[in-house]
């Protein structure tokens, strides 16, 4: 096992792209199963939720069709309003024993009688909503669907005193589409500007990396680098850096992808320490994974007024086909302040790009503003996300709130956890354990994982001789596993990130072998090459 450079060209591949060919070597090289632990997208799914789609989208085509019932078939109309909340009582009621109708009637008793919503109100909306028979108005995000996602962000992001009538929501294509869109009025606006410094938590899930190196917008990127040996939290030295008033923005993953750690307390509180200092920095903090935490606290809820959230359905809920994400923006914010306090050639230009959407366009607050460029602002009036992709999010987020007893959180959690356990056990390595950690994904340490299983000197021989990307190779052409290299999202150290939600247990247990069984045979060769 010669030190043997792979094609330069790969090293220049984002993590994703490399993931193919790895794919491919493990394909083609494997009898055997070949076992993809590169991929974020979690192989369990939350049914109870889907069912209850299903259900109210028969609930509401039959309502459809009672509206033009003097058409022979296949043809309704909208929904008839009037008693439509006793219909569908009578619906539930009718249909008890079915999958999804209970949690239907249950998320009802929800919405009337915890949270205080007009009953009928909500069953006008979700019935429309499902059938997809309206553009999504208002467009931002339907009326109705907007309060409750609010209500659930507000429980699982651990937001403190802030209420749901102090923040605004736009309903989006998933976190990528949230990511797309923000980048792109940030830029519109003039608040991120060409050569412009830009923190970066890292290591971050690549397009963060990407995107600031897009020719378009030429920004200068600071690494606050999280540390390996203090459990993937940032160093207070690192955090500091934000102080530099000349930072315009920064960008975090919390809880962090691929390390798959929430910041912990003490750094909140230094980054609240550090907002006071340098008010008027952005914050763009994507919590896609903040569900999967203990006690999670967004930095959305430390200092509102900087940050724009953006959370995401789709690994939570088992949910990435579905496209399913929000941005979160308080209505007190100094996105829109500083807006409003741009130069005069640079407002009236703003002014003319949104002059379709009001008579007042200097007034068009930044979400709205995000709205209209989702759609190039010309085709605003038909922006939003579609109603039935709403519809949905509403029913996930109602069954999470329902949960009183967190039993799918619990559930979610102890599957990937005891993932996490089989690989470390198999590996022969002591399984790490943070208070902090979320184990959606593990990062493996290549030269700690080697020291710990046969002393420094070999780990030292293995950093020095082999690179880091051959070994992944070697890990897919022997074994058939697919891991991406944790360089490509900025990780310092050579390792390996393996996905612990996308495979079966007995596949972890799998993969800890066959890591060990390689890391053996290194060491047969370390072993005769000391020999010499
Ligand atoms: C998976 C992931 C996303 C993608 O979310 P989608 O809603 O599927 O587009 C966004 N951010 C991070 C950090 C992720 O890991």
């Amino acid at each position: 096992m010669a030190k043997k450079n792979i094609d330069v060209a790969y090293s220049k591949l984002s993590p994703f792209e490399l993931k193919n060919k790895l794919i491919s070597l493990a394909k083609s090289a494997v009898e055997r199963n070949m076992l993809n632990a590169g991929r974020g997208n979690p192989n369990f799914l939350a049914t109870v939720p889907r069912q209850g789609f299903f259900q109210l989208g028969l609930f509401a085509t039959a309502e459809s069709e009672i509206s033009f019932s003097f058409i022979p078939q296949g043809i309704g109309g909208y929904p008839e309003k009037h008693n439509l909340l006793d219909r569908f009582e009578h619906f539930i009621i009718r249909n008890h024993e079915k999958e999804g109708v209970a949690f239907l009637g249950k998320a009802l008793s929800y919405v009337r009688d915890q949270m205080g919503l007009d009953a009928n109100l909500f069953i006008q909306e979700m019935s429309e909503a499902i059938l997809g028979c309206n553009y999504p108005t208002p467009d931002r995000m339907l009326t109705m669907s907007e309060h409750i996602i609010k209500k659930y962000l507000i429980q699982e992001m651990g937001m403190r005193g802030i209420s749901s009538d102090d923040f605004d929501l736009f309903a989006v294509e998933g976190g990528t589409a949230a990511i797309a869109y923000i980048f792109n009025s940030l830029k519109e606006n003039h608040l991120i500007k060409a050569g412009d410094k830009i923190a970066i938590g890292s290591p971050i899930f690549t397009p963060y990396l990407e995107i600031p190196e897009l020719n378009d917008y030429e920004l200068v990127e600071i690494m606050v680098e999280a540390d390996a040996d203090k459990n993937w939290q940032y160093p207070e030295k690192e955090l500091r850096k934000l102080e530099d008033p000349s930072i315009k923005a920064f960008f975090l993953v919390n809880p962090s992808n691929p390390p798959s750690v929430k910041i912990d307390d003490k750094s909140l509180d230094i980054l609240a320490d550090i907002i006071k200092k340098h008010p008027d920095l952005i914050v763009l903090t994507d919590d896609v994974y903040g569900t999967f935490a203990d006690n999670f606290r967004s930095l959305f809820s430390i200092c509102p007024q900087n940050t724009i959230l953006v959370y995401s359905f789709s690994k939570y809920f088992g949910a990435t086909g579905w496209r399913l994400g929000v941005i979160a923006l308080t209505k007190d914010n100094i996105l829109d302040k500083k807006i409003a306090h741009l130069p005069r050639k640079e407002s009236a230009e703003l002014n003319k790009r949104y002059s379709s959407l009001s008579l007042e366009p200097q007034k068009i607050k930044l979400i709205d503003r995000m709205v209209a460029d989702s759609r190039a602002v010309g085709l605003n009036h038909t922006a939003g996300l579609s109603t039935p992709q709403q519809a949905q999010m509403v029913l996930f987020a109602l069954f999470e709130m329902m949960d009183m007893q967190h039993s799918y959180k619990a559930m979610i959690k102890t599957l990937i956890r005891r993932r996490h356990a089989a690989l470390y056990n198999h590996l022969g390595v002591p399984q790490p354990d943070d208070e902090n950690s979320v184990d959606y994904y593990t990062l493996l340490d290549l030269e700690k994982i080697s020291s710990q299983l046969y002393g420094k000197d070999f780990s030292q021989w293995i950093m020095k001789t082999q690179d880091p990307l051959d070994i992944l190779f070697h890990i897919a052409t022997e074994t058939g596993i697919v891991l991406l290299p944790g360089k490509g999202f900025g990780v310092l150290h050579p390792s390996a990130r393996a996905s612990l939600a996308n495979l079966y247990e007995y596949q972890y247990i799998a993969i800890g072998k066959a890591i060990r069984g390689l890391a053996d045979k290194y060491y047969e060769a370390y072993l005769k090459a000391k020999k010499k």
